[in-house]
């Protein structure tokens, strides 16, 4: 992290979370794409024009800031300079739910890619689930990317029997396909390569190996959500989102439940 003498006074970061009208703001510093995180607050920027959505500044959002000279703790007491938002700029993308009578509340901003983890086994792949991702994929407009994981389980004949079809259909289909393993890192370079400089997201049912492969492409970062597998069977979920940095350039989104928030779009 840089000293405070080195720090610019305006920045451009993104929004990694938010909380309580406090964001924190991961930026660009020195050649290095997270060499700089910020605690900042929204003065002045909300009162300007009509609000179209509920909520302005949102995780995901690009930001432009104004460092200050003050420090102050973020929500698990790590002390960081302080710095106001002074807009936000235009966004790639929405994901959000539609609040009926009211305005759209968004849960995160700019993500390009969606990654659909699909297990060949332990769960079997299940291609009626793969086409309700790519479904909720595109109906809210986010490239997909199908991801088939432990493939270290499958001796060859399964593998052609079984994942090559799926996979030449839905090369056909346009989508890019990757066959990965964190027992043998087959693919796991190509996933971080893909996921490099951009906002992805893993989505999959629960056990296709979303939090191991997120070990393998950042080493260190545990995703602490998973994702609800099935929409109303009650699992309680937080509501917090939270985007992880990639040391090559990027962010991993960990939200509870987006399968949810794509459905409600
Ligand atoms: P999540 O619920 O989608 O986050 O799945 P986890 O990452 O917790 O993985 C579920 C189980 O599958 C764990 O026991 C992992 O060790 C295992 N697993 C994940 N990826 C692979 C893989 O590529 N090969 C094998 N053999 N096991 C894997």
């Amino acid at each position: 992290m840089a000293t405070d003498d080195e720090i610019p006074e305006i920045i451009r970061g993104s929004v990694i979370r938010a909380s309580g009208g406090w964001y924190e703001v991961d930026a660009p510093h020195k050649g290095k794409p997270h060499g700089l995180r910020l605690i900042c607050q929204t003065r002045g920027l909300l009162k300007k024009g009509k609000r179209e959505v509920s909520q302005p500044v949102v995780v995901g959002d690009e930001v432009e800031v104004r460092t200050a000279p003050t420090h102050g703790a973020n929500a698990r007491g790590e002390r960081l300079q302080e710095g106001s938002i002074l807009r936000v700029f235009p966004r790639r993308s929405e994901l959000g739910r539609a609040r009926y009578g009211k305005t759209k509340q968004i849960t995160v901003a700019n993500l390009d890619l969606v990654i659909i983890i699909m297990s060949a086994r332990e769960p079997d792949l299940n291609t009626h689930r793969l086409d309700r991702f790519l479904v909720l994929a595109e109906a809210n407009d986010l490239e997909a990317v199908i991801c088939f994981n432990k493939i270290d389980l499958l001796k060859k004949k399964e593998f052609n029997q079984e994942i090559v079809p799926v996979r030449n259909l839905s090369k056909s289909l346009g989508y890019r396909c990757l066959t990965t393993s964190t027992e043998t890192d087959e693919g796991i370079d190509e996933l971080r390569q893909l996921m490099t400089n951009k906002i992805s997201s893993f989505v999959g049912s629960s056990g296709v190996g979303k939090s191991s492969l997120a070990c393998e492409v950042q080493p260190g970062l545990h995703l602490w959500i998973g994702e609800v597998m099935d929409i109303g069977k009650g699992r309680h979920t937080t509501t917090e989102v939270t985007l992880h940095p990639i040391d090559g350039g990027g962010y991993l989104v960990d939200t509870p439940g987006i399968k949810t928030v794509m459905l409600l779009e």
